[in-house]
């Protein structure tokens, strides 16, 4: 997918929507969280304005043992934000279905990070989340992944346009980087001490990772 509109101020656009929100009123949000370090900022931002359900749906993550691993530090982070701010969130877990999950990736695994294999992983994950928000009658979806350095935020959000022409729940256009959101990110992943992976997910990032 090419980055269609590179000009577009997706932060903007997020205020932009949350100003449109009745004073008294928060509405629901399922957000697709990848994992502890990348929820943090995104949690701080998202939970004055909405009431937040994460759905950790990630079964791109190799091996399983780091699936849990990353479930087990978004949970302390959930517990931890709960305790300090007073903030209740909701998490979801469906299945870890790897084997079905990488069948459709694996002949991509040559590529470099970034390109079409961890495109269509984006939307995979995405799309999981996006039907379960459809299915639950939340007012708004969108995921924390603009976070990422290593993803675009326009490729993103150019994703969550086109799912949003199937599905019946409104996308929140975000771009959780701007305003010095990755450094916000870092400093309460080190308040928390939470663990960070040194890799994306995959069996291909790992062997990546390795061969550095
Ligand atoms: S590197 Fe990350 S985003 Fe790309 S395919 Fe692997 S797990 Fe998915």
């Amino acid at each position: 997918m090419k980055n269609h509109e590179p000009t577009r101020n997706y932060y903007a656009e997020s205020l932009a929507t949350i100003a449109t929100f009745p004073s008294h009123q928060k509405p629901r949000l399922l957000l697709h969280v990848c994992c502890g370090p990348c929820a943090c900022y995104p949690l701080t931002f998202l939970c004055a304005h909405f009431s937040v359900t994460i759905y950790y749906g990630n079964s791109n993550i190799y091996p399983q043992e780091e699936y849990e691993h990353r479930l087990a530090e978004l949970k302390r982070l959930l517990e931890a934000l709960k305790k300090d701010y007073g903030d209740s969130i909701d998490l979801v877990v469906p299945p870890y279905r790897h084997d079905t999950y990488w069948e459709e990736l694996k002949p991509y695994a040559a590529l470099p990070e970034g390109g079409y294999r961890c495109q269509l992983c984006y939307r995979k994950r995405m799309e999981e989340a996006y039907t379960y928000a459809d299915e639950h009658g939340f007012d708004y979806f969108t995921t924390v992944m603009t976070i990422s350095p290593q993803k675009s935020s326009p490729i993103l959000n150019a994703i969550g346009a086109e799912l949003e022409t199937h599905h019946k729940t409104p996308y929140f256009y975000s771009d959780f980087k701007k305003k010095g959101g990755i450094d916000k990110g870092i400093t309460i992943r080190k308040q928390y001490g939470l663990y960070y992976q040194d890799y994306c997910g995959c069996e291909a990032s790992l062997a990546a990772r390795k061969k550095q």
